[in-house]
């Protein structure tokens, strides 16, 4: 059904209070457009025209959640906190739910909190916000005077606000240009035994139901078959590829839940998520870490030679509060992504090319896989005062396959399970540069190159900064990190 707006103006909704750092960010893409202008004139003048334009850096953020679903702010504010700390393109993932009803209300007082709107109302005004109020008859209990319980009709007044759907939240974001709002949600759920596996939809409006059989292992086989069925049908429906893929988040929560083994055989899974900065949680010593997670799949991906998988940063953004105290500190982990122009077509086909890095505070010049000499490449200016470590990170073939099992009782709401787990010949580090900024004069851009070792399945490299996460986050890398994705 077209979409009909709801006589909702938007596009002129809410004021905007432009961050010191995004006047910066877009100041450097004005001079990088206007350079990109300069450029292509002056070649136009020689005879030689530019047949592409060359790719930019875009960042994005591809899990959070709104009042949608569980999260504690209105879409609209959620993504514009967001672009106004200087992202380009996010796709909000709500649970089992993309946005797309005309008439979602939700109560003030009950999922809206009287603050959270008055705080929303004094930061974005409250124009945009369409409002009813309805009356409800309910039944209470008194005490009579002689001290009897008897039940009464009240009539009671309840304030709701509708939320805008996917569509009205295109059209507000995208207004000015320069920003893309991706479709998608989050298929998620716990198992029977109580153990839970979250999967993103990326680029889709299609939502197909959730299945919850026994176990993670059956949930992750049955949902990822729904899943890829599901976009299958969208390809067909529109006649076209979607570029929509299926991302694994968090595998660590609650209690290793997902298993890396379990991900090797389900290669339609191109991403998962590398660091998660969304709500913490304890991690266990000897149990294995995100980065070895993605070591034992790609070693035994690329041993098989399957697709790789490929590294994602987010903020699973439930909770805003902190973009209302420093904007800097807010966000945890996003991606960077490389790609001719900001569409979402460029966007997503970029992602499944592997162009594009996680991070959670260092920002990586540029990086470069060249395939002929099997070369990775990271360009990285250090910032102020700033010691930057580059470590090259590889599995030799015919690696140590031997596994050991560690069994972890329950605690909690965590069910008891037994993990897995594997060798270090699988994720070893074959190389390490050092890159510092001794703190006088400007700081240069260093380029640290490694070739895959003979007889290796794939090369990925991760670039650790001496500066810690400005929020620091429980299971988390303390410091301020950027990965880049694995190449062979
Ligand atoms: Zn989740
Ligand atoms: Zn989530």
């Amino acid at each position: 059904m077209a979409y009909e707006p709801h006589g909702c103006q938007v596009g002129t909704l809410y004021k905007t209070q432009v961050d010191p750092y995004v006047k910066e960010h877009r100041m450097k893409k004005r001079l990088v457009v206007m350079a990109t202008f300069l450029a292509v004139g002056l070649m136009t003048v020689c005879g030689w025209t530019q047949e592409k334009t060359s790719p930019h850096w875009y960042r994005g953020m591809i899990h959070m959640h709104s009042y949608w679903s569980d999260g504690q702010a209105f879409p609209e504010e959620s993504l514009s906190l967001y672009k106004q700390a200087g992202y380009d393109f996010l796709c909000p993932s709500d649970h089992n739910k993309f946005q797309d009803q005309n008439d979602y209300w939700a109560e003030v007082g009950n999922k809206i909190k009287p603050e959270s709107l008055q705080r929303f109302e004094k930061k974005f005004g409250s124009e945009g916000l369409e409002k009813k109020t309805v009356t409800e008859e309910k039944k209470v209990k008194e005490k009579a005077e002689d001290g009897s319980e008897v039940e009464k009709t009240v009539t009671v007044e309840k304030t709701l606000i509708r939320l805008k759907n996917f569509d009205e939240l295109k059209k507000f974001m995208e207004k000015d240009g320069n920003f893309v709002l991706i479709p998608g949600y989050e298929h998620s759920g716990g198992s029977q035994n109580g153990e839970q596996v979250h999967i993103n939809a990326v680029g889709t409006r299609c939502v197909v139901p959730l299945l919850r059989p026994a176990t993670s292992e059956e949930m992750l086989q049955q949902n990822v078959e729904v899943l890829d069925k599901m976009l299958a049908d969208e390809k067909t429906e529109l006649g076209k590829e979607t570029l929509a893929f299926t991302m694994l988040n968090h595998p660590d929560w609650r209690w290793y839940d997902v298993s890396p083994e379990e991900l090797v055989g389900y290669p339609s899974i191109r991403f998962f998520e590398i660091c998660n900065c969304g709500p913490s949680w304890p991690t266990v010593d000897g149990c294995w870490s995100c980065d070895q997670f993605w070591d034992v799949v790609n070693a035994y991906r690329a041993e098989k030679n399957l697709p790789l998988l490929y590294g994602v940063a987010s903020d699973d953004t439930h909770n805003y509060d902190n973009f209302y105290k420093d904007v800097t500190t807010a966000p945890g982990g996003w991606i960077m992504v490389k790609a001719p122009e900001l569409t979402q077509e460029a966007i997503l086909t970029a992602m499944h090319e592997g162009d594009f890095y996680a991070s959670t505070g260092v920002t990586l010049d540029d990086v470069l896989w060249d395939a002929d000499t099997k070369t990775l490449t990271v360009n990285v200016t250090p910032r102020q005062n700033e010691k930057l470590t580059v470590s090259f990170i590889t599995t030799p073939e015919g690696f140590d396959h031997t596994t050991a099992q560690m069994n972890l009782p329950k605690e909690g709401d965590r069910p008891a399970r037994c993990v897995t787990t594997w060798s270090d010949e699988i994720g070893q580090t074959c190389a390490t540069s050092t890159v510092e900024h001794a703190g006088d004069g400007t700081p240069g851009m260093s380029e640290v190159k490694c070739t895959l070792p003979a007889n290796s399945l794939y090369l990925r490299a991760k670039i650790e900064s001496d500066q810690p996460m400005p929020l620091p986050r429980k299971g988390k890398p303390e410091h301020q990190t950027a990965w880049t994705q694995a190449y062979r």
